[in-house]
């Protein structure tokens, strides 16, 4: 019997959720209420009948429970609780001169299914989960009382949301509607399209590699590859680069690249921005570069891509490795989840090998502080990248 009204795990499932893991996998559960609704929350138990915490569900999905808390205490207050501690945490990290920061980042701040991301005093929120959708009002009300936004902005348009049974939801919920919000990176100006963007507007989780590339910078001639909205472009020239060349597919990406440069107060020239495929890019023109930043979007987005990604990376890393002059720095990264980071630099192995170059590591990285991994739940990582030196 379960009067309790619980989810109840099968013998020997309860051991991921002791260990603090928010994930249900369906095959794990013995029962749910018949009665349950998907998308609400339930006590989570053993079955042994020991109280575990709890999650919300969906039976539509293989990941049927998310927990919200792995306690007896109300879900509700543990998850205004956590988000409080997500928010506090950006406090402490960044400074005045830093004002597009993720606030809430899933399930690495113990938060599953939701992002916040902060734009100056605009909040963009991106909801991937049918139990996180239905708490949207809750959290809504969190965010306004913790981080007194001017404007929040949904963009809950990420794939997973088809599996959860939910459409795509964009558009203004609370404050005066904006587009365009000018946001400061390390004292650095940027334009930020909340409305038609990709992502929530930025790439945050390269901001610490973008201040890398500032210190690296100085009198280098700079590849931006991959520009998007050209952020390691206006790094590279307040470090000191005599030319930063961005090149992205997106038109929209290029331009407002264009703009920030300006924006900066640095020169640039027309030739400086290049709506291209970085592949014909690098094969067709001479990489007289002597900093050379990889940024690819993720190859591999499912399990049964990684190889046709890997083939990806490779090329992408041997035709920059043998083309560019001897003491350059290559910044090359994969945010593939599913390429993991011995593998990753297995295919710069090979790619340094086919290139017939020497090539040493200096430093290895992974995503910015304001996106953490918790280390009970590894699925949060999913950034990694080597600075490497080609002689
Ligand atoms: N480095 C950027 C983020 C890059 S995101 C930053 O710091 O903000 C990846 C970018 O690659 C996107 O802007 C996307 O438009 C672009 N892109 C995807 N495939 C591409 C291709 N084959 N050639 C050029 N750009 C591509």
């Amino acid at each position: 019997m379960n009067p309790r009204q619980a989810l109840v795990l099968k013998p020997g499932k309860e051991k991921p959720i002791h260990n603090r893991h928010h994930w249900i996998f369906s095959g794990a559960v013995r029962s749910i209420p018949e009665g349950a609704e998907d998308g609400s929350i339930l006590p989570v138990e053993s079955s042994t009948g020991e109280l575990l915490g709890h999650a919300y569900i969906n039976r539509k999905c293989s990941i049927i429970g998310r927990m919200i808390n792995f306690d007896g205490r109300p879900p509700l207050e543990a998850l205004a609780e956590t988000i409080g501690r997500a928010v506090a945490l950006r406090r402490d990290l960044f400074d005045a001169k830093t004002n597009a920061v993720r606030l809430v980042n899933g399930e690495g701040d113990g938060v599953p299914g939701l992002i916040v991301d902060r734009y100056a005093d605009v909040l963009v929120l991106q909801v991937s989960t049918l139990g996180m959708e239905r708490l949207k009002p809750f959290i809504l009300d969190q965010l306004l009382e913790r981080a007194a936004p001017r404007t929040v902005y949904e963009r809950s348009n990420a794939a997973a949301r088809r599996e959860e049974g939910l459409a795509p939801a964009e558009g203004l919920l609370y404050g005066p509607a904006v587009e365009i919000v000018e946001v400061l990176e390390d004292g650095l100006l940027f334009q930020v399209d909340i409305v038609r963007s990709q992502k929530t507007g930025m790439y945050l989780d390269q901001r610490e590699m973008r201040r890398l590339v500032r210190t690296l910078a100085a009198k280098r001639r700079v590849l931006n590859a991959f520009s998007y909205t050209g952020g390691f472009a206006v790094h590279a020239l307040a470090g000191g680069a005599v030319s930063a060349v961005s090149v992205d597919s997106s038109e929209a990406a290029v331009s407002l690249a264009a703009k920030n440069v300006g924006l900066n107060g640095f020169p640039a020239a027309p030739a400086d921005f290049v709506v291209a495929d970085v592949f014909d890019f690098i094969r067709e023109r001479p990489l007289d570069f002597d900093l050379v930043v990889l940024d690819p979007p993720a190859f591999a987005k499912k399990k049964g891509e990684v190889v046709a990604a890997c083939r990806g990376y490779k090329d992408l890393n041997r035709v920059v490795l043998q083309k560019v002059p001897p003491g350059t720095l290559v910044l090359t990264f994969s945010c593939s989840f599913f390429v993991e980071e011995a593998l990753f630099r297995q295919v710069l192995f090979q790619a340094a090998r086919e290139a017939d170059r020497r090539v040493r590591i200096l430093e290895r990285h992974r995503q910015a502080h304001d996106h953490p991994v918790n280390i009970y739940h590894p699925e949060s990582e999913y950034l990694k990248g080597f600075l490497l030196h080609v002689d």
